[in-house]
């Protein structure tokens, strides 16, 4: 057999997006890879927040989970504390992981419904091993055995953004990666097919390949700059459009989760990392000047401020097309929406993921990327609607950025799942959807829409069985997450040599 001749991918940008995709392609592919970034504009600087699902990358790359977390100084995460956003003084969380366990046909939140109308059941909470862990602090890598009242615990991570892409690199260049230091000056695209011929650098270097990649950040340089593929801006939905970032010394609780408070106009994000804590302010600037949210923002920092603030303007949306002609958007260039779900990095590993699905080969077909480009939209459009449902669903009546986040138009998809969830309690979840329906659950019914009725099915169970279901599964979660030893303890042991546990 033939094989098709390696192809010459071109990567331009060496923050998180770069890496990531450079070291995959290094991984599972026989391309070429060459990237080139530039130490004069630099990376965004933040993104230190993840979901599971990076544990799936790593492991792919082959990386050890211990030598990473040491690496990156990164810390373990269950879950995401929403503080203030129900109203000043409530907190939930979307805990990672199960809620409960399905009885039969039905997920478990059908059978918490009915026992909840009829005041036998607890909070959600109660019902969560990653959330009863992530509340005392503790963690552990905890695999379930047939009969415990939850399937597993899984967690994601925080780290350091400039240490993962510094590691990633290291990991790139020992397999074959290329990397050239220098600034694109501009991008030359071919008469004919309009697609990118190469690309010049400051200074006069020509990098020519067969396919680009553009992880040039907010800038997106070649896809939209160059490729002009439109952006579509979701501001009406999701308003917010500055951040300032921060970090502070560690102090306070090491928790296994990240927090989110919710502030006049925006919110604060707080992610422990082991040498310091990572704080920033998302708001809007319709509502709220920059002055403001900075002194918001460090009124309430843990420990002492480590670095000037970095501030950040962002417009929320998405590339119309994220692959157009030989060209594929990935990270910022692709789109943002902000990090309340942790979802950026997530969207890099899936579009890496999608890529290397549809991977062409000498020629490009524009079929699959028209196919790539609507997988990307149903994803992003999803995601975007999970976070639209924090802001609409808000419990902070009398403060005029959550009143007319409450008063926002929504769009259909997310009307249509909030209305399916009044009526029956039933939370669908599309193929490709990221977000599980104990996800949705956990943000309704934290930020009070509750549905009237739970489907019938659930009525079937004798309320002495609903009872003691509901006991048991309380119970377990309590008794397995009294036996999880405290996080900071954990990290320690599980990936610090024995000459800097103390210091942790
Ligand atoms: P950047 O980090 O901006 O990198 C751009 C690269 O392009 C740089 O290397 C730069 O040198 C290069 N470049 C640009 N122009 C040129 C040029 N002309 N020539 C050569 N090189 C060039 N995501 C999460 O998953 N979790 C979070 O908690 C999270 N928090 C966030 C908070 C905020 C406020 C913001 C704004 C984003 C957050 N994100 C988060 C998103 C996350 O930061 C990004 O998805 C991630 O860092 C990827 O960025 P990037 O690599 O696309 O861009």
């Amino acid at each position: 057999m033939t094989k098709q001749s390696a192809m010459r991918i071109v990567i331009v940008g060496g923050g998180t997006a770069g890496w990531m995709t450079a070291a995959a392609l290094a991984r599972f592919t026989q391309a070429s890879v060459t990237l080139v970034e530039s130490d004069a504009i630099g990376t965004i600087g933040v993104g230190e927040a993840t979901i599971p699902q990076i544990r799936l990358f790593n492991a792919g790359l082959g990386i050890d989970e211990a030598e990473f977390l040491r690496e990156t100084r990164g810390s373990f995460k269950l879950g995401i504390e929403f503080a203030g956003w129900a109203g000043e003084g409530r907190s939930y969380m979307h805990a990672f992981g199960n809620i409960g366990q399905p009885h039969g046909l039905l997920p478990f939140h059908h059978y918490w419904l009915r026992a909840r109308a009829a005041g036998k059941a607890k909070d959600l909470a109660a019902y969560s091993l990653n959330e009863a862990a992530a509340r005392r602090n503790a963690m552990q890598i905890w695999r379930s055995e047939p009969g415990q009242p939850a399937p597993d615990m899984p967690w994601a991570y925080h780290f350091d953004a400039g240490l993962y892409a510094a590691y990633l690199r290291r990991y790139c260049e020992a397999r074959g990666v290329a990397r050239i230091e220098g600034l694109v000056g501009d991008v030359v695209r071919d008469g004919e097919s309009g697609d990118i011929a190469s690309i010049a650098l400051q200074g006069g270097e020509t990098v020519t390949g067969d396919f680009f990649i553009d992880c040039t950040g907010f800038r997106s340089l070649l896809l939209g700059e160059a490729m002009g593929s439109a952006f579509l801006d979701w501001t009406h939905w999701l308003p917010c459009d500055r951040a300032i970032a921060v970090p502070c010394a560690a102090k306070g609780d090491f928790t296994p989760y990240t927090k989110s408070t919710a502030r006049k106009a925006g919110w604060q994000w707080r992610i422990p990392l082991q040498h310091r804590i990572g704080n920033g302010h998302v708001f809007c600037s319709a509502f709220m000047e920059q002055q403001e949210a900075l002194d918001i923002l460090l009124a309430h920092l843990d420990g002492e401020q480590q670095a000037e603030p970095n501030t950040l303007r962002f417009t929320t949306g998405m590339r119309a097309e994220q692959w157009r002609g030989n060209c594929l958007g990935i990270g910022l260039a692709a789109g943002f929406m902000e990090p309340l779900e942790s979802t950026s990095i997530h969207l890099i590993q899936s579009s890496i993921a999608r890529f290397l699905q549809m991977l062409p080969g000498a020629r490009i077909d524009p079929a699959i990327a028209a196919e790539f480009n609507r997988h990307a939209r149903f994803e992003w459009e999803r995601i975007r609607d999970f976070l639209i449902l924090h802001y609409h669903a808000n419990g902070r009546t009398g403060e005029p950025f959550w009143d007319h986040c409450r008063a926002m138009a929504l769009p259909d998809t997310l009307e249509a799942k909030i209305a399916q969830f009044r009526a029956t309690g039933f939370i669908h979840r599309e193929h490709e959807e990221l977000f599980t329906p104990e996800g949705w659950l956990q943000v309704f019914a934290g930020q009070d829409v509750m549905p009237e009725s739970w489907n019938p099915i659930a009525d079937g169970l004798p309320d002495e069985q609903l009872a003691a279901m509901m006991l048991r599964i309380e119970q377990g979660v309590e008794r397995i997450a009294a036996t999880l030893p405290p996080h900071v303890e954990f990290l320690r042991a599980y990936c610090m040599p024995p000459d800097q546990r103390k210091s942790a």
